[in-house]
């Protein structure tokens, strides 16, 4: 399906909870965020049905996100719904990893078998400082599992001025131990209040700090859509990417539509939501009227994020916390 800007937009992102165990402070401040009760929730019957209308319109590609999505208590049966939509031949995730070892093999027998994993630093008192809990260990015992059972992993590091910009290189050398795409992320201003964002350790800046460790650091050729630049470097096994995230110049290939746990959709990460979906749904309206709402609403996506956020009502992003949008 089209959008204004003739975008191809056929990749839906799913917030599934807006709950998470963790507190990474550059998403939700330490009292957490307030949580909506599980009935405001898009049950997983409602998300199954979202996606068949979407899949129907040409949506291929389904990634499911949270907060944590596997705190969600029904989130393995929303998955094995999924499963038996023929849409979707790959169904993505992105977790922390912190509760999810026991349902590998599930997950495997279903074949999801690609996670992005968070992680934004390697040292056990950093990512306790990020994370404000201490589930290191918990973490990479799930990354070496899942190298183990054959998972396709992206490791996901926001990355901080004066918080983990020395984690770059070491993280960077997991790509050269193991086959992963490790992609460090500019930090975008939604951490649901706790502080408005310090200057942003950009795009330029993560590139500069890994060439000037590894000057074989080469562009790799990106697939449409592809939020993160990638790169590789000789003799690695995995490789890197780079998500301007905050400085926003992959705005003109966005293929992305975001429904968040509530069922706001977002045709932008930076827009404040332009449709509650949920309540449309349950004033009870058939499968055609969601297929002509969702092409109307993919009409609606702004050109990029400078012009969504212009068009936001409220100046304070930072009030918005990353684990309601669904990251
Ligand atoms: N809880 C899961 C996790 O952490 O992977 C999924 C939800 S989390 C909101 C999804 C992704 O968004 C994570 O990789 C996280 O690092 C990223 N994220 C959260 N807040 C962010 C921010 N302010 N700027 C950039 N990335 C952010
Ligand atoms: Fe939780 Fe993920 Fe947000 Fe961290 S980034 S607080 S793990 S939702």
């Amino acid at each position: 399906m089209k959008d204004s800007f003739n975008r191809s937009i056929n990749y839906v992102r799913i917030g599934v909870t807006d709950r998470c165990n963790l507190r990474c402070f550059y998403c939700m401040p330490k009292e957490g965020v307030p949580y909506e009760p599980s009935a405001h929730l898009l049950s997983y019957e409602e998300i199954t049905r979202l996606l068949n209308v979407l899949g129907n319109l040409g949506f291929n590609k389904v990634r499911f996100t949270g907060g944590e999505p596997f705190l969600r208590k029904d989130f393995m049966t929303l998955l094995e719904k999924t499963y038996t939509l023929d849409q979707y031949p790959d169904i993505r995730i992105t977790t922390n990893g912190t509760l999810m070892t026991k349902q590998i093999p599930k997950l495997k027998e279903m074949g999801i078998t690609k996670l992005n994993l968070s992680l934004d630093s390697l040292d056990a008192k950093r990512f306790k400082k990020i994370t404000r809990r201490d589930d290191f260990d918990k973490v990479m015992s799930t990354f070496y599992t899942l190298l183990k059972e054959g998972f396709k992993l992206k490791i996901n590091a926001v990355v901080m001025n004066d918080i983990n910009t020395e984690d770059i290189i070491p993280l960077v050398g997991l790509a050269k131990q193991y086959p992963v795409s490790v992609r460090f992320i500019e930090e975008m201003p939604f951490n649901g209040g706790y502080k408005k964002n310090k200057t942003v350790f950009k795009a330029t800046d993560i590139y500069n700090t890994i060439i000037k460790k590894y000057p074989d650091f080469h562009k790799k050729e990106g697939k449409h859509g592809d939020t993160a630049t990638s790169y590789r470097i000789d003799g690695f096994l995995g490789d890197v990417g780079i998500i301007p995230a905050f400085s926003r110049t992959f705005c003109n290939t966005c293929n992305r539509l975001r429904i968040t746990a509530k069922g706001d959709i977002k045709s932008c990460l930076y827009d404040s939501g332009v449709f509650n979906i949920r309540d449309f749904m349950r004033s009870g309206v058939t499968d055609k009227e969601l297929t002509e709402k969702f092409v109307e609403l993919v009409k609606l996506k702004p050109e990029n994020g400078f012009v969504a956020e212009k068009m936001k009502n409220t100046k304070h992003d930072h009030l918005e916390s990353m684990s309601v949008i669904g990251g």
